[in-house]
């Protein structure tokens, strides 16, 4: 999608620690879409998929039409929702594997897989074979990585399955290597993060040695590379969520309806979401986690100048502007969530430290710099003197 890239940033070394940035080279609105990007590989959470939330195997469209999401997601079988018509899903688009049965939004994406690492990872008709070496990463996985997710080992069979599949992994490799972490310590902590036990890290090996062993990249599967292609999954992965609700949801809002209808219609969307939220809680959307080449050289600031989003119902992210940018200014996101930007100098610089590995030193922590350490009342112990090195 590099066409999609926009003339109005650059990627550039920073002065600072940081490595890479994304700079502006011209003047950069407010809502302004700065640039699309697909991701170089992604996969969908391997409890969502198990619990129903049926997205496309390559791109995590929503699949499930809006009314049939509401309803399993309420629990309610006898919701209807208004105005189908904003219902987004094209079920005459949808296909399936014709081998292992699979789901894509279109034979574009069907064939998109097949050409990159389906063609190595589709299992025929083994779907339920519980021994089958594929399905035995899947379940395993499954069983030391539970909700709320934060990763999926089947990033990394595809990431094998892309080079498995192609005559020249040189220039994906490459690309790979972008991500890959420095130092051992920060693998060390990065896969901390996402399994609570190290002879979890064993077996994942064993089991991805087991079923996509490849010659052309041996190095990922000794004791070493694998550990390093582990962390390197916790990292630098992008979460991504679709839902076919909200996508129901924008299309209603678009509806020119006079002023009473519209009313009621906001009045039916704010009780349905609080359904949703009673019954469903958080797990709403179709989740999973990409690797993103442009955005990877995006850095970190707590008071952010863009923002991700996405826009196309689907895993191509946007990078959108959050205020007017001006030519030599540093386009910067957060890596924080909603609640944790809020959080104190010391609380934010923990959080990231622990999940990115790195001092922020962004103008908004520099100029908290002298507040007192601990400012947030529910702030753990200390034991950060360490953050403060770099
Ligand atoms: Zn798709
Ligand atoms: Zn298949
Ligand atoms: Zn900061």
């Amino acid at each position: 999608m590099a066409a999609l890239l926009a003339d109005c940033v650059e990627v550039r070394n920073t002065d600072s620690k940081k490595g890479r940035g994304l700079f502006a080279k011209s003047h950069i609105q407010k809502d302004q879409v700065i640039f699309k990007e697909a991701p170089l590989v992604s996969c969908q959470f391997a409890w969502n998929e198990f619990y129903k939330y049926t997205a496309c195997e390559h791109c995590l469209r929503s699949l499930e039409p809006a009314e049939a999401m509401a309803r399993r997601l309420t629990e309610n079988p006898c919701l209807v929702l208004p105005h189908p018509e904003c219902c987004g899903v094209r079920q005459d688009l949808i296909v399936n594997c014709p081998n292992c049965g699979m789901i894509y939004c279109s034979v574009e994406c069907y064939q998109s897989a097949i050409e990159k690492y389906h063609k190595c990872l589709c299992i025929g008709s083994s779907r339920d074979d519980t021994d089958h070496p594929i399905n035995k990463v899947i379940e395993s996985w499954r069983n030391i990585h539970y909700p709320p997710e934060s990763a999926n080992i089947m990033l990394l069979l595809k990431m094998i399955a892309m080079v498995k599949q192609s005559d020249d992994p040189m220039p994906l490799l490459n690309d790979f290597s972008r991500f890959v972490q420095t130092t051992v310590n920060e693998e060390e902590q990065a896969i901390h993060k996402l399994l609570s036990h190290q002879e979890h890290l064993e077996l994942m090996r064993s089991l991805v040695t087991e079923s996509m062993y490849d010659d052309k990249v041996k190095q990922w599967f000794t004791g070493d590379g694998f550990r390093s292609m582990f962390a390197l999954m916790g990292t630098n992965q992008q979460g991504i969520g679709s839902s076919s609700i909200s996508v129901w949801v924008k299309n209603c809002e678009k509806l020119p309806l006079p002023g009473e209808e519209k009313q009621q219609l906001d009045q039916f969307i704010d009780q349905l979401y609080e359904d949703l939220e009673k019954v469903s809680d958080t797990f709403l959307n179709c989740e999973g986690v990409g690797l993103y080449k442009a955005q990877s050289s995006c850095n970190h600031s707590c008071a952010p100048n863009a923002e991700i989003q996405f826009l196309n119902e689907n895993h191509t992210l946007s990078l959108v502007a959050l205020e007017d940018i001006e030519p030599e200014q540093e386009v910067c996101i957060s890596y924080l969530d909603a609640c944790e930007i809020d959080r104190s100098r010391h609380t934010r610089q923990k959080i990231l430290k622990e999940n990115y590995l790195f001092t922020c030193n962004c103008p908004k922590c520099i100029s908290q710099a002298d507040d007192e350490d601990v400012t947030s009342e529910d702030e753990d112990d200390d034991d950060d003197e360490d953050m403060e090195e770099s």
